[in-house]
């Protein structure tokens, strides 16, 4: 499905098969000279052929096309190896580029594998949420060459001129886009409408819900008319979603607490306690990859209430244990 937004702004919704985020929202501008394409879709057919077949309707010619990642995931990052050409700038993060590829960071989710199982997370469950884990399964294959890109950096495509603003938190290296004349905010996964974004633990980030909400933080007082989000539909109001999400948080927050209030527990035994936006009657019934994501959000609320002060973090028998303090 293709949308025109602005003149030369267009929206391309890839098909997410068998993910609860239905599908990615792509988004193309076409230059008189060069094309830029806004995320891309899983390394799968799936969304593979939808994406070609747009580009062919709207003659794109990818020897003349550049790629801005707003992060590694894989339905953002993954067929951006198979779309770009030898011309082809790929702008992205400098955190990322050696994570977000298959090649070369296998050895990675071994460390996943350690991690999920001392925070109580069980064998057999886990390896089955391994095997269907997007990021695992549909990420790009081979490296490519990046264009690395930071804070105040610019893109410049006919008269639009897009601001890179770092939003590190629903991933170590996130970036968001913002053309200041035509008040346009391109947020990846950084705002979302209608879910709210993941915030997981990673390795290469230290409480990563803290940066979150400072990233949160960053991009409220920008004068946005126009709000490009990763997934789903928009908005024009990203101040009011902010304050929803802070508010969503800190609900998490306290569901967290409160379930330290009868003993000390892991991520794992804490999950189930918190309220879940998921079509499952109760947390055995998750799937397991959403068990996953559950569990690493749970440890990333537990994190910022240990740098809080207000929660214990222990280990027991290769266990990560969390109490009041
Ligand atoms: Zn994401």
């Amino acid at each position: 499905m293709i949308e025109e937004i602005l003149p030369g702004l267009y929206r391309i919704e890839i098909p997410l098969p068998k993910s609860p985020l239905k599908a990615l929202n792509s988004y193309l501008i076409n230059g008189q000279e060069r094309f830029l394409i806004i995320d891309t879709g899983f390394n799968r057919d799936e969304c593979l052929h939808p994406m070609l077949a747009s580009l062919k309707k709207l003659n794109v010619d990818l020897s003349r096309t550049d790629f801005f990642i707003t992060h590694l995931h894989a339905d953002h990052s993954g067929l951006v190896a198979t779309l770009a050409t030898e011309t082809s700038k790929i702008y992205f993060n400098k955190v990322e580029t050696s994570i977000v590829s298959f090649e070369g960071s296998e050895g990675r989710w071994d460390g996943m594998f350690a991690f999920y199982l001392s925070n109580g997370f069980p064998l057999d469950e886990f390896k089955k949420a391994f095997e269907s884990h997007p990021g695992y399964r549909y990420s790009p294959r081979k490296r490519v060459p990046f264009s690395v890109l930071g804070e105040g950096d610019t893109i410049d495509i006919d008269d639009y001129s897009f601001r890179c603003i770092e939003t590190p938190g629903h991933s170590p290296g996130h970036m968001c886009l913002y053309e200041p004349s035509k008040k346009i905010l391109v947020c990846g996964d950084h705002i979302l409408f209608d879910i709210t974004p993941n915030i997981t633990w990673w390795p290469e980030l230290k409480n990563s819900l803290n940066q979150y909400l400072m990233s949160l933080g960053k991009v409220y007082g920008l004068d946005v008319a126009l709000i490009l989000p990763g997934h789903r539909s928009r908005w024009d109001n990203h101040r009011r979603r902010i304050t929803e999400l802070y508010e969503h948080h800190r609900e998490r927050l306290s569901e967290a607490l409160s379930a330290l209030g009868d003993g000390a527990k892991t991520a794992w035994g804490v999950a189930p306690y918190i309220t879940w936006d998921i079509d499952c009657k109760s947390w055995e019934e998750f799937p397991p990859t959403q068990k996953w994501f559950a569990v690493g959000e749970t440890i990333a609320h537990l994190d910022y209430l240990e740098a809080d002060g207000r929660v214990r973090k222990d280990t027991k028998n290769h266990k990560v244990i969390y109490s009041l303090v």
